[in-house]
């Protein structure tokens, strides 16, 4: 007979506990990921900038610097594995006087003792692949291993990964305890019950040292730096080919001008602290600081080319670095905690990481042969050939039959985007599967349609349509209209 396999509960489906997860079933275990919310990535994983960064800023010999460069480089095979849309884009950091080009080789050193890649750019360089560069420039470096990606398309298929090779996802399900037993966990409570576990991994970002004290470990702790961003339209999507950058600070690696895979600008990111943990606010004033910066990279960009502002909340460790380890105070808690950025970067090699560390504690972890690297690649249908789409839509004609006009996508995109049990269940989750509604009208459009596809396919009346997550309902009792015709009715 098989020995039973351990039973891994991981709390938090951001980017780490989704990596976390998709490595764990690499192996003989059952695993659990428990999510508060009613889909992945609603933390600083679904509001982050998106940029894959190449590792130069991280201090030389902490693990964030360390999991930065070997995550870096393990992103173009997992954007083949998954199919999530992933672009080297490079990272540029300019200097503009002769303070920023001593700043310049202190960052070239730092790069070097982390094993990062750097070239120097001149001024004429700069201005000659960047001509919307601030002139007034005086030298630069280059990281060429730097890119993109949306982060919540990333999540969302590490965690499809995971599910494929068995993984079991309880979404709206928070812990509220983790019961120890002689030393050891034993399980967790839950807002819909006990789940049983030999092991928990504690990944709840911000409130990962709440989650941890939930069990009696107290050893970190854990504080929220708020980071404001903002999204520019489409139109101006090619005013960088690069991310360029300010020079870092002491709060962070400074704003950036951030070309993103969907085709727009992305600038940001504030760093504000003594904020509330789940403060996603923006602000007049914070907007104010991003444009007057980004204009400082780009000068010619203008605020009226802002479509979207959202916010994302970091979580600082006390160490200032990553913590990945085995609770010193109870067995078999293992918390990855303080995964500030570059934590989407790093969170492939956080996930292999903690895999070492567990076996070093002892956990048995016996390769599972049947683990599958590859899903099936996603129906995009906007980077389809002509032909190729209208094969599909011989097929489906669904396929064919636009519902978001500013990104392109289609009904039976959207259709897909709600099927099986990681599917969307709000007008935001259908949105970070497909795009509807991420341009310039913001789902002015195609917001009531995707509304009505939702209210179908769910079997739900629709004013119980959610916009985003519990308690946002569209509407508070039935309507005596609805929508009518249309694509979405259909
Ligand atoms: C403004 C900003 C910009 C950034 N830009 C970049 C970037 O460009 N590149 C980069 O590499 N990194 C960037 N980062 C950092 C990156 O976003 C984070 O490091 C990463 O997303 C952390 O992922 P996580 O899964 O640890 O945390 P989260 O994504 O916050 O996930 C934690 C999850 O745990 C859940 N949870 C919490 N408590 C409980 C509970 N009790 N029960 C159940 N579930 C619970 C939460 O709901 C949440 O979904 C940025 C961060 C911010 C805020």
């Amino acid at each position: 007979m098989q020995p039973r396999k351990p039973s891994i509960v991981v709390v938090g489906g951001g980017v780490t506990g989704a990596a976390i997860a998709r490595e764990l079933t690499r192996y003989r275990v059952s695993v659990t990921v428990v999510e508060r919310e009613d889909d992945l990535a609603r933390g600083a994983s679904g509001a982050c900038g998106g940029v894959i960064h190449s590792g130069f800023d991280p201090a030389p010999g902490t693990l964030k610097a360390s999991l930065n460069v070997i995550g870096n480089s393990l992103y173009p095979k997992l954007a083949d594995e998954l199919g999530f849309a992933y672009r080297r884009t490079g990272t540029l950091i300019l200097a503009f006087d002769p303070d920023g080009v001593t700043r310049l080789e202190e960052i070239r050193g730092r790069a070097a003792r982390n094993g990062v890649e750097l070239e120097t750019w001149t001024r004429d360089r700069v201005i000659a692949l960047e001509p919307n560069a601030n002139p007034g420039v005086l030298q630069a470096v280059f990281a060429p291993s730097a890119g993109a990606v949306f982060p919540p398309e990333v999540v969302l298929a590490l965690a499809r990964s995971a599910a494929l090779n068995g993984a079991r996802f309880e979404l709206e399900t928070e812990v509220t305890g983790i019961a120890v037993n002689r030393g050891a966990v034993a399980g967790v409570e839950t807002t819909r019950g006990f789940i049983p576990a030999d092991i928990v991994v504690n990944a709840a970002g911000v409130d990962a040292a709440a989650v941890a004290a939930a069990a009696g470990d107290h050893t970190f702790s854990v504080r929220p730096r708020k980071g404001q961003q903002v999204i520019l339209d489409k139109r101006y999507g090619s005013i960088v080919a690069r991310h360029i950058m300010t020079l870092p600070t002491r709060m962070g690696k400074g704003i950036g001008v951030a070309p993103t895979v969907g085709g727009n600008i992305h600038l940001g990111s504030t760093a504000e602290d003594g904020v509330e943990p789940h403060d996603v606010t923006t602000t007049s004033a914070g907007l104010d600081w991003i444009f007057e910066n980004a204009k400082k990279l780009v000068p010619c960009i203008e605020r009226d080319w802002m479509i979207a502002s959202f916010a994302g909340v970091r979580a600082i460790s006390d160490t200032d670095d990553f913590i990945v380890r085995e609770s010193p105070a109870v067995e078999r808690l293992f918390n990855v905690a303080g995964i500030q950025s570059p934590g989407l970067s790093a969170a492939p090699a956080i996930a292999s990481h903690l895999v070492g560390v567990m076996v070093k504690a002892g956990v048995p972890l016996e390769p599972e042969p049947g683990f599958r690297a590859f899903l099936d690649p996603p129906i995009v249908t906007s980077r389809m050939s002509t032909s190729e789409w209208a094969r599909l839509v011989a097929g489906d004609p669904s396929f064919g039959r636009i519902v978001c006009r500013c990104e392109g996508v289609t009904e039976g995109e959207i259709v897909r985007a709600i099927e099986g049990p990681l599917g969307a269940r709000s007008i935001e989750g259908v949105k970070r599967r497909t795009r509807a509604g991420m341009g310039r009208c913001q789902g002015g459009f195609c917001g009531p349609r995707v509304a009505a596809i939702l209210s179908r396919r769910l079997g739900v009346p629709l004013w119980k349509v959610r916009r985003r997550g519990a308690g946002s309902e569209l509407g508070v009792g039935p309507a005596k209209c609805c929508l009518r015709g249309g694509v979405g009715a259909r």
